[in-house]
Order: C-alpha cells, then structure tokens, then sequence
C-alpha cells in the first residue's frame, strides 16, 4: 500500500466515532514501516491490549476498522489455528478472534462482525515470509506469493464488505 500518514488515518475510521478515532494508538513506528510489504496496516494498541485496528484500501478509499478482541471459549492451546484472511496456520495464541462494530445504525445497536485472525494483525508480512510463526507448522502449499497476496486480498474484502454491510454508502 502507498505510505499513510497520521492525519490519513484517524480520518479513515469508518465504525467509531470522531472522538474516538482521534484517541486511537498509533504504531509509534509509522514512519519507518516497509510500506511496499503493507496489503494493509494492522496494529494491536500498544496501550489497550484487547483492541486492534486495520487501515486498508477500499473502492479506492482508505478505510480503517476498529477491532477488538472477543473472549474465547473454544481455545485450544495444542492445536494450530488459521488466520482467515492470509490463511497462515499459528499454535496458541498466534491467532485471535476479532470483532468489528458494523459502521451506520448496525454497529450502534451492537452489531458486530468478527473474524480470526493473525493476532498481530500482520498478515501481509506472513504472506511474504518477512515474518515468520513460531509455531513450527510448516506451511505446505502450491501457491506462489503472489496469490497468497492475492487471496488474503479477497479475504480481506470479504470482512469489510460485511463491516459494510447495510450502509447506504456502499451501495
Ligand atoms: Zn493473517
């Protein structure tokens, strides 16, 4: 993705309010992140553990989400989980279940979308192997990176389409 700025992307958060998004964490790194690696930025809040955020291209609009961590009932601590938008197989805590707020009327009467995912929210940079699990799950498959990229693409756009889904700015 195209490097963002700080203005950029408390502007582009679409499911909280002004106020909050103002009050949002930064990654205290922004500057000297490797853009070129980015599909999306996704930071966990380095002061509010439990919640995360994503900023990607939409429509050709940048968009940001706020996230946050849901309790998990099902965890399993021996079994590798996969994130659903890179796909990429973690054990233990490697992935996390996210819930979203759906932006509009929805997100205000409590409707949520969630999805699991990596959870330090950098998929991107799993895809490309510039960061690695510490699972020791082999990641056994045929495709190159460029469709890894190009599938936790239309995964991702799959989650924020249903983020989206209902508002009358989408249609
Ligand atoms: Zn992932």
């Amino acid at each position: 993705m195209k490097p963002v700025g700080e203005a950029e992307i408390r502007g582009s958060f679409v499911n909280c309010s002004k106020g909050e998004a103002r009050r949002i964490n930064l990654p205290r790194n922004l500057p000297e992140l490797s853009w070129t690696d980015l599909d999306f930025l996704g930071w966990r809040d380095p002061g509010a553990p439990d919640r995360g955020y994503l900023v990607a291209e939409r429509n050709g609009e940048l968009v940001g989400v706020t996230l946050r961590v849901a309790q998990e009932v099902r965890r399993s601590f021996t079994k590798s989980t996969v994130c659903s938008i890179c796909v990429t197989p973690h054990s233990g805590t490697g992935v996390a279940l996210f819930v979203a707020p759906r932006i509009g009327a929805a997100g205000r009467q409590g409707n949520t979308v969630g999805t699991y995912m990596c959870a330090d929210l950098a998929c991107s940079l799993y895809v490309r192997g510039v960061k690695r699990t510490d699972s020791g799950v082999r990641f056994e498959e045929t495709l190159t990176t460029e469709e890894r990229i190009l599938r936790a693409a239309v995964n991702l756009e799959g989650f924020l389409d249903k983020v989206f889904d209902g508002d009358v700015r989408s249609a």
